[in-house]
C-alpha cells in the first residue's frame, strides 16, 4: 500500500513540485497551503486509469455526474478559508472525492463534511482510512441544510454551486466565522465570501468560477 500512495512516475514527486509551482505562479502565496497540496496523494481520489493527470491543474471525472475540483480551486478556497482567525472547525458541503476534505483535515482541528451521493460518500470514507484522516467526519445528506448537530462552525466551505444563498449556512457560523461559496448558474458563477459579525453578514465577491450545481435531496 505505502508504493501507490508515495506514487511513482506520473505520480511521483517531481510531478507533485510541478503542480506547487504552477500555484505560486496564480498567486497562491500560503505555505501551509502549498506544503499540504505536495503532500496529499491527489492521484488517489481519482480512478486508476486518471491517475497519470492527477497532478494536473484540471478539474476531472469522478463518477456520477461529478468532478474532483480542480487544484488551483482547492488551494484558493483553503487559502481564504485560513485567512485570518484561527479556524478549527469546518464544515464542508459537497465531499465528492474527499480530496477537498483530506486538504482541509491537515490544515484544521475537524473537518464536518456532507455529501449527497451515497456511493461517492463511501469512496471518500476508504480514502479517508487509508489515508488515516480521523479528524474526518462525515453525513450522507443534503448539505444544503449544513450539519446543525455539529454547528456552530468557524468556517464553511461548500464545493457545489447554488443559485440561491442557502440560509441555514450562513446561521450555523460562529461570529466571525466566514462562508465561502460559489453562487450562480453554469456559466455565470462567482466565489463569494460571507463574513459574520454578530447577527450581520459582509459579503465579498471575488473571482468567476465554475462548479457543478448544488442539488437538492438525497441520492442512494
Ligand atoms: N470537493 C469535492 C468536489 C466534488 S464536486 C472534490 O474535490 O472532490 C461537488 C460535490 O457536491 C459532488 O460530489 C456533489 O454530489 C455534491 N453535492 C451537490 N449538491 C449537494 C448537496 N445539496 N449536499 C451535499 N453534497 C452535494
Amino acid at each position: 500500500m505505502s508504493f501507490s500512495i508515495q506514487g511513482v512516475g506520473m505520480t511521483s514527486q517531481r510531478t507533485r513540485d510541478r503542480l506547487i509551482h504552477i500555484l505560486k505562479e496564480q498567486n497562491i502565496y500560503n505555505e501551509d497551503v502549498l506544503n499540504t497540496i505536495a503532500s496529499v496523494p491527489r492521484h488517489l481520489f481519482v480512478d486508476e486509469a486518471l491517475s497519470s493527470r492527477a497532478y494536473e491543474n484540471i478539474s476531472l471525472p469522478i463518477g456520477h455526474g461529478q468532478t474532483i475540483s480542480q487544484p488551483y480551486m482547492v488551494a484558493r478556497m483553503t487559502e481564504l478559508l485560513l485567512e485570518g482567525d484561527s479556524v478549527k472547525r469546518v464544515l464542508e458541503v459537497g465531499t465528492g472525492s474527499g480530496y477537498q476534505t483530506a486538504i482541509l483535515s491537515k490544515l484544521v482541528f475537524s473537518v464536518f463534511s456532507v455529501e449527497r451521493i451515497k456511493p461517492l460518500l463511501d469512496n471518500a470514507k476508504e480514502k479517508f482510512r487509508q489515508l488515516r484522516l480521523n479528524n474526518v467526519l462525515t453525513q450522507y445528506s443534503d448539505g444544503g441544510w449544513g450539519w446543525p448537530q455539529k454547528a456552530p462552525f468557524d468556517a464553511i466551505i461548500v464545493t457545489a454551486a447554488p443559485e440561491i444563498l442557502p440560509m441555514s449556512l450562513l446561521e450555523q457560523l460562529v461570529d466571525g466565522g466566514k462562508l465561502i461559496i460559489p453562487m450562480g448558474r453554469k456559466g455565470e458563477q462567482e466565489l463569494l465570501v460571507f463574513h459574520r459579525v454578530g447577527d450581520k453578514f459582509h459579503k465579498k465577491t471575488l473571482e468567476k468560477v465554475s462548479f457543478v450545481p448544488l442539488l437538492k435531496g438525497k441520492v442512494p
